[in-house]
């Protein structure tokens, strides 16, 4: 008999921030284990080609561009889903950006936008989600963290504050909803190649850190976020509730 476990077969899963890097991929593999998934980004273009390239592997995929960052918008992208009968099983929160900037340098406008876009997005879109799901008694939400959801570094300092609370309301929307059914867990990927590290990937002197630093002595790769996205998607973590897996090669375990 196969193994179900791991099976999202019948689940349709809506993957914020997935018209590229780590939520496209993430996409991709839930799509694989059988879920319809929903791909959304700020860029309509982009992200309906994106689904289109999916749909022409073969998969079951859609585009839903919306600004994540937007109260407005969000609802609209529920409403609209409401209005085609799609019920969403599985949140993936991903969608963020990054700006390194020194504090003394950062305006007011650029913290807000940082933490709009990399942590209230995931109340917005968690609180929609959520609002149908409980009704229902079953769901599933994975809030994509980072290595910085665990520590500050330099010069990224919104971003590693939407992070660390990006681990605190997953911990907060887990108590809420464990006992509905719904389980809402993180993952925390190490410093992997997309568009968002580009400028650090060209720069030599951090490439070699990245590469000395990490104990896997090398920078990650999209897709290998897969297994735990699948896992924490799947009924295999029904009984895993408020935690974050990191991703990241062994870094957290030695920074
Ligand atoms: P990319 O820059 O490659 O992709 C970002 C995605 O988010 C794009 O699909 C982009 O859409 C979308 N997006 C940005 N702003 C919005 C918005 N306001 N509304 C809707 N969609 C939006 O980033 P990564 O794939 O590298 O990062 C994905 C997530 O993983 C982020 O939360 C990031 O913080 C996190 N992360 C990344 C790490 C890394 O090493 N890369 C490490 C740890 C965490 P569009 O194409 O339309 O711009």
């Amino acid at each position: 008999m196969p193994n179900t476990l791991f099976s999202l077969e019948g689940r349709t899963a809506l993957v914020t921030g997935s018209s590229r890097g780590l939520g496209r991929a993430i996409a991709k593999g839930l799509a694989e284990a059988g879920a319809s998934v929903i791909l959304n980004g700020i860029d309509k273009p982009r992200c309906e080609s994106a689904a289109l390239e999916m749909a022409e592997e073969g998969l079951a995929a859609r585009a839903l561009p919306f600004d994540v960052a937007d109260e407005a918008s969000v609802v609209s992208a529920f409403r609209q889903m409401d209005g085609q009968s799609i019920e969403v099983d599985i949140l993936v929160n991903n969608a963020g950006i990054q700006l390194r900037k020194p504090i003394v340098e950062l305006s007011a406008q650029e913290w807000q936008t940082v933490i709009d876009t990399n942590l209230t997005s995931a109340f917005l879109v968690g609180r929609e989600a959520a609002k149908r799901m409980l009704p229902r008694r079953r769901g599933k939400v994975v809030n994509i963290g980072s290595l910085m959801s665990g520590l500050g570094r330099a010069t990224v300092a919104p971003y590693t504050a939407a992070k660390g609370g990006i681990k605190l309301l997953t911990q907060a929307m887990a108590a809420e909803w464990a006992a509905e059914g719904i389980q809402v867990n993180a993952i925390g990927p190490g410093y992997m190649i997309t568009d968002m590290n580009q400028a650090l990937i060209d720069n030599p002197q951090f490439n070699d850190w990245v590469k000395t630093r990490a104990p896997a002595r090398r920078w990650g790769k999209p897709e290998e976020l897969v297994g735990a996205a699948v896992f924490l998607a799947s009924s295999a973590s029904d009984y895993v509730n408020g935690q974050i897996i990191y991703v990241d090669g062994g870094m957290s375990a030695v920074l």
